[in-house]
């Protein structure tokens, strides 16, 4: 048997943050869940923890490969890749990054909202290719402050993209399992009610089975065609076909988008609209606060490895 207690698995890990890893406690690599069954049975047998990034699943069967696994640090805060379920019920604790990256997603949140209804795609476009001093202005677009915002989800994120958006004096509505401590803004007990009352609709959800479309077509019709929708969740918290017939009918107005349903291959009809921002899933993609989700990580699986509570335990 081998003395390596940790895994570090996921190809998108950066070099500096598997060396921190490896500095911490002795490590095997992989590139993803499927090739933990290719690993030396010695080590499987030694393996305690594992590191874990990316968005390809982490289920039962892989759990079953390391037989003394006890934790599963995941890098981000959503873990729905993982099978909590799973792995509750082997006694594997599992892990996550909450809080520490909030503020960029929201930020993200806001920045799609204001890019789509300003168009400034198209205004970089027209401004970078001299198009201006030929052809003139772009048309007008949308006014973004005063207008009314319904946030899907008012957890730990939706609650910092809902008072960014106060800031912008926008009226605040949302809709969560139970209603918030939230003065002056509207509670809706579903998500069609909330989308009949709002101009811009931003998903702030964890994703997974339970909330899989649960931005449904109904929803996005009851957005009505100055609707705009915003998402930084999962792209599997909406219904995905549902959205883009309504932004190639133009029955919504636009989206601005981080995450999708089959991501990094998106549906090719997201590349023919002029009414989408896209971006490759980068909410929570800065410098500081990619470092500040690895060291949480590591110091989970630190405290987990040295027989210390977990720090952000989801199970
Ligand atoms: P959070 O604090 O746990 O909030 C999650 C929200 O989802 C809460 O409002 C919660 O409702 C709602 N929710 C949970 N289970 C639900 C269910 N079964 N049905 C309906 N609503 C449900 O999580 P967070 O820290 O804000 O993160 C939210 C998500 O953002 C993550 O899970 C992740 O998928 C995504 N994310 C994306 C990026 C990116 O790069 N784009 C980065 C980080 C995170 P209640 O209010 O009723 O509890």
């Amino acid at each position: 048997m081998s003395d390596t207690q940790l895994l570090i698995c996921g190809k998108n890990f950066k070099q500096e943050e598997r060396d921190r890893l490896s500095a911490a406690f002795p490590a095997a690599f992989v590139d993803g869940p499927a090739d933990i069954a290719a690993l030396d049975a010695g080590l499987r047998a030694s393996l305690r923890a594992v590191a874990f990034k990316g968005h390809t699943a982490f289920g039962a069967e892989t759990m079953d490969l390391l037989p003394q696994l006890g934790l599963i640090a995941n890098y981000g805060v959503g873990y729905d890749a993982i099978d909590v379920t799973a792995a509750s019920a082997r006694g594997v604790k599992v892990t996550n990054t909450p809080d520490v990256l909030s503020d960029d997603v929201a930020d993200l949140a806001v920045a799609l909202l204001i890019a789509q209804a300003r168009t400034m795609i198209r205004g970089h476009a027209h401004a970078a290719s001299g198009r201006w001093a030929t052809e003139g202005e772009i048309p007008l677009n949308r006014k973004v402050s005063g207008s009314t915002v319904g946030i899907v989800g008012l957890g730990r994120i939706g609650r910092e993209i809902a008072d960014r958006l106060a800031a912008f004096k926008m009226d605040i509505h949302y809709t969560s399992r139970s209603e918030k401590e939230t003065p002056g803004w509207t509670y809706h007990a579903d998500v069609v009610s909330l989308a009949k009352a709002v101009d811009f609709l931003v998903i702030a959800l964890v994703g997974g089975p339970e909330t899989k479309g649960h931005v449904s077509r109904a929803a996005i019709e009851a957005l009505g065609p100055r609707g705009v929708v915003v998402n930084i969740s999962r792209g599997s918290t909406i219904d995905e076909g549902a959205l883009l017939d309504a932004l190639e009918a133009g029955t919504i107005a636009g989206a601005g988008l981080d995450v999708f349903e089959n991501e990094p291959n998106l549906d090719p009809r997201f590349l023919k609209l002029d009414n989408v921002v896209l971006q490759p899933h980068q909410g929570s993609g800065t410098v500081e606060t990619r470092t500040a989700m690895a060291v949480l990580q590591l110091d989970n699986v630190a405290a987990f490895l040295e027989g210390r509570d977990l720090l952000t335990p989801v199970n």
